[in-house]
């Protein structure tokens, strides 16, 4: 071929249609000439049966391939189609040429060779056709195909076979005769089997090529009808339909391969082993009444069979794609709906619910889970993953609610029908079942979560907007340690605006060492001294102002940034108090370590260099530690502080009480202070029992040679009674704010030790013992 595939033919394209004319004529002409009453005798006319007869054959011939050279595409099909009708045709020449003359006629002739050959060639054709579909479903379609064309075969073989067989005749005879049947059986199935490959929306050409077929299966069968009833006569309608069957195939080629009309449902494609199971009935009723041949109730049955295995075989793949929908669903890890079954499932909720219904979503994040994982490793922060799961779904599980995990530590349950009150239960009960302590690798841990919740009315409610939101109240539940917060327009320009550009900002300045750091005095109640300030990180927002820590440090923490802060804010702190020790005043700055800073076991010997680089005693230096710490990995911190403590430097630990953890650390681990958390001294005055709470947690400080520091000592009288419950230090408002270097030593100078110094001579028997270093 000198034509490249992929090109057309200019020349071709200009005589397109006038060529089309001429080759539609012959076969057109013909088939009108077949109408009865048109032709002007009866009989073989040598002109319309001899001549326009076989030029109408060929001329679909070459329509064929003149379509087939003017596309584009592939050709191979289009070739071969051209082939068979051409081979059809030169069989019709044959015998016009050489059998009709002959005064005994024989059958079959060579005629029917060509006849025959139109068969294997058509077949390879549709194949062709068949492998240019992707074979996703391609088995389900094909057991359609074979079911329809079965159930159509049965009727065929029904209406046609037994009159035929039992016209008499020579071996050969009756077996080329059950051939044509037989064979047009077999390419009405290939049939139906290629056009359910492509879902019954083939291309157009298809079409074609199948209303072709049928044509001219209708005319095949026509004729044995009439043979078998001495009815047939050249020239006829049937001679008509045939060539009309065989034009529609020639148009075959040269049709846009898009899929044509609309995309069948579900429903339409299950008719198809539906109406031929039915069909099949029917053959099986009427061979009742009426005998039919064998060949139609064995076809009939195969439909049943057929039928049944297509049945099977869409079970199977219904489950298998069920599985696959579910997997696709599912969160690995935890069981629970993934972010797609949020996305797929909640508008599907969406969408049985009234537009006034209310939806509610909720978006929880674990506070503190990358400490889990980096302390006590993967597997252990994977089993706390689970545990959430498995009570939040004990907790919010309802056929109305969907309960996902989007990814790390985050989870969201959507409920329809929730207004802002049952989403603030769903939240207060969640918070309360995730409290409950979890037994990680043997450890206890304890997790805080912060939620966000979101409400829309179900008309106005897009999953995007909603997870938005909650995602807006979730971070500012988070920044403000509120547990859970509902999602309000005055929080949302911050949150979801300034918080990518507030780590960027914050990286900076970190970095460039610009945080600031305020110190707030500890009284020593035995003497009213301060020997000692706590350094409390601030940060200066170019916009916002001066930033207390908790409006930034979640940032800094989920930014990754609080190992560059925590030994930014020593290096600062050290700084400093280097500067008074030189200044002549030996003042020692306690600095708040995070958990986060869990991950870094080089800390003490960073730490221990950072004092020797300024020449300063570690004593002047104080860590203080949170319970989370010692609660994520005890060993592990024991180990980072024991290194500490050797090295002279002191430990405390922070917001002691707060409910998280045993009293059994106290013992092991290496610790000077217990400083109790403020929340005791709300209370301490009006309640009893928090007075007892504090005494025998004083008691308990004391016999384990700790000191108890009590923080946020706000008026005289809690201070006198912290100092009657033998309470060593002291620290708050009352006496001093947070303030910047140059303030506090105003601050100092200011201070008068004897004011503070109301201390009772009736001091418990097991007196403070300062730990610092042995
Ligand atoms: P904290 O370590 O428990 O610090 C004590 C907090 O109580 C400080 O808040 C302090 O200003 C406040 N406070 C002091 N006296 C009183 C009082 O009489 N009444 C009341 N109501 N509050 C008082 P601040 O400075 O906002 O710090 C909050 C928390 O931020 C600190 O709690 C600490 O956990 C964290 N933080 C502060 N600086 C740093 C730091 O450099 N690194 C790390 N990792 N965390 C820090
Ligand atoms: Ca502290
Ligand atoms: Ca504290």
């Amino acid at each position: 071929m000198f034509v490249r595939r992929g090109q057309t033919r200019p020349t071709l394209t200009r005589w397109s249609l006038p060529l089309h004319a001429v080759l539609l004529s012959p076969p057109l002409v013909f088939a009108l000439s077949t109408i009865p009453g048109v032709r002007p005798h009866e009989g073989y006319s040598f002109l319309l049966d001899g001549l326009l007869n076989n030029l109408a054959y060929e001329s679909a011939a070459a329509l064929c391939l003149l379509r087939t050279l003017q596309i584009a595409g592939p050709r191979r099909g289009g070739y071969l189609l051209s082939a068979a009708l051409a081979v059809y045709g030169s069989g019709n020449v044959f015998w016009t040429i050489f059998v009709r003359p002959l005064p005994d006629q024989p059958y079959p002739s060579g005629a029917d060779v060509g006849f025959l050959l139109f068969y294997p060639s058509i077949f390879v054709s549709l194949i062709l056709l068949a492998q240019r579909r992707d074979a996703r479903h391609a088995r389900s379609l094909w057991l359609d195909g074979v079911v329809g064309g079965l159930a159509v075969g049965a009727v065929a073989a029904a209406a046609v076979i037994g009159p035929i067989v039992s016209a008499s005749g020579s071996w050969a005879a009756v077996a080329t005769t059950s051939a044509y049947p037989a064979l047009d059986l077999v390419l009405l199935l290939v049939l139906a089997a290629v056009l359910s490959l492509y879902g019954w929306r083939p291309p157009k050409g298809l079409w074609l090529l199948a209303a072709g077929l049928v044509v001219f299966v209708v005319a095949d069968l026509a004729y044995l009808f009439e043979t078998a009833q001495g009815t047939y006569t050249s020239g006829g309608p049937t001679d008509g339909v045939w060539v009309l069957g065989v034009v529609l195939m020639g148009f075959t080629p040269g049709w846009p391969s898009a899929p044509s009309g609309p995309r069948l449902p579900g429903w339409a494609l299950l008719s198809i082993p539906v109406l031929s199971t039915l069909v099949a009935l029917a053959v099986f009723v009427v061979d009742h009444l009426h005998p039919l041949h064998p060949v139609a109730v064995a076809l009939a049955a195969a439909v049943v069979l057929s039928a049944l295995g297509r049945l099977l075989f869409t079970f199977r793949e219904v489950t298998r794609l069920a599985e696959h929908r579910e997997l696709a669903m599912t969160d690995e890890l935890t069981g629970l709906g993934n972010r797609r079954a949020l996305y797929r499932r909640t508008p599907e909720l969406l969408a049985a619910a009234g537009p006034d219904t209310p939806v509610a979503l909720l978006l929880l994040d674990l506070d503190g889970f990358k400490e889990v994982n980096d302390s006590l490793g993967h597997q252990a922060g994977d089993s706390l993953l689970r545990d959430v799961a498995r009570r939040l779904r004990e907790v919010a599980d309802a056929p109305d609610t969907v309960v996902a995990r989007l990814g790390g530590d985050e989870f969201a349950i959507a409920r329809i029908g929730a207004g802002f009150a049952p989403a603030q239960e769903l939240a207060d009960a969640i918070h309360e079942s995730l409290m409950q302590a979890y037994t990680l690798e043997g450890v206890q841990v304890r997790a805080r979560t912060s939620i966000g919740i979101s409400v829309l009315p179900v008309g106005s409610a897009e999953l995007p907007t909603l997870l938005r939101q909650a995602d807006v109240a979730m971070y500012h539940a988070k920044t403000r340690h509120l547990g859970t917060f509902a999602y309000t327009v005055d929080v949302d320009e911050f949150a979801s605006g300034e918080r990518l550009e507030t780590a960027e900002l914050l990286r900076a300045d970190i970095a460039a060492r610009r945080l600031l750091l305020h110190y707030q005095p500890k009284v020593d109640v035995a003497t009213g001294a301060v020997d000692s300030v706590e350094a409390l990180v601030r940060w200066q927002h170019p916009r916002r102002g001066l930033l207390m820590p908790d409006a930034f440090l979640p940032v800094v923490e989920t930014a990754g940034l609080m190992e560059d802060l925590t030994r930014a804010v020593l290096e600062q702190a050290l700084d400093q108090a280097a500067a008074w020790w030189r200044a002549g005043r030996p003042l020692a700055i306690a600095v708040n370590l995070s958990a986060s800073s869990l991950g870094d076991q080089d800390l003490p010997d960073r730490v221990s260099k950072m004092l020797t680089e300024r020449q300063l005693p570690a004593r002047l230096l104080e860590i203080e530690i949170t319970e989370d710490f010692l609660m994520v990995d005890r060993e592990r911190a024991q180990g980072i502080l024991e290194g500490l403590r050797a090295r002279g430097i002191r430990i405390a630990v922070d917001d002691y009480g707060t409910g998280y953890s045993s009293l059994a650390y106290l013992r092991e681990l290496p610790i000077d202070d217990l400083k109790l958390d403020k929340s005791f001294l709300t209370d301490l005055m009006a309640d009893t029992r928090a007075l007892a709470i504090v005494q025998s947690t004083i008691m308990l400080a004391h016999s384990l040679g700790l000191r108890l520091v009590a923080e946020g000592v706000e008026d005289e009288a809690t201070s006198r009674e912290l100092a009657a419950a033998g309470c060593d230090v002291l620290q708050g408002w009352l006496y001093a704010k947070a303030l910047p270097a140059h303030e506090l030593e105003r601050w100092l100078t200011e201070h008068d030790p004897s004011a503070v110094a109301n201390r009772p001579l009736t001091t418990p028997v097991l007196t403070a013992s300062p730990g610092g270093p042995s």
